[in-house]
């Protein structure tokens, strides 16, 4: 399975309910579930979409602040309507239509060992200490100086060298002058 996290929820949470989600439906390990979060910031539903015949989710979730509720809480029901939706489009990768998934009921009642799992918030990344990208640049400029000294190195060697060849061209002219 191949993970693509682009929200602000804990990586290695969401794929371990992702695993078992796959490993309790009995299904093929190699797909991909692509997870974004909802561009709306009062948005508290999942959703998602599937390629049918192609082993690939895209699976919308709330975001980690709603604006005007508490956090949005990723666990247990929850946890349980996430796995709904994945077993869902998991049906699509199949290669069912809506149509095929009328009789088919994704109770989330289904899914009761979800409700044990929690997803928490992706710890932010450290704040980069003062300076940093100073001295980042400083770094590159250094390297850069470095790489211009050379060149300049290089081409004053080849220059004294064309300027040598010069004066033996000039001499020898001059012999044949006399
Ligand atoms: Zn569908």
């Amino acid at each position: 399975m191949r993970l693509v996290n682009r929200t602000k929820w804990n990586t290695s949470d969401l794929e371990k309910l992702c695993l078992r989600t796959i490993k309790e439906l009995g299904i093929d390990n190699n797909r991909t579930i692509v997870i974004k979060q909802h561009t709306r910031k009062s948005t508290l539903c999942f959703s998602g979409k599937a390629y049918v015949r192609y082993n690939r989710v895209v699976v919308h979730v709330p975001r980690i602040k709603v604006k005007i509720l508490e956090p949005f809480d990723f666990s247990d029901e929850n946890c349980q309507l996430f796995v709904n939706l994945l077993a869902h489009e998991f049906d699509h990768n199949k290669g069912l239509y809506h149509k095929d998934m009328l009789d088919m009921d994704y109770t989330k009642d289904d899914y009761e060992w979800a409700k044990n799992y929690k997803v928490r918030v992706a710890k932010t990344k450290q704040k980069k200490p003062e300076g940093y990208f100073q001295s980042k640049l400083h770094n590159r400029t250094l390297a850069q100086i470095k790489k211009w000294q050379t060149k300049k190195k290089r081409a004053e060697d080849y220059l004294k060298k064309l300027r040598r060849k010069k004066s033996q061209y000039e001499k020898e002219l001059k012999i044949k002058e006399k």
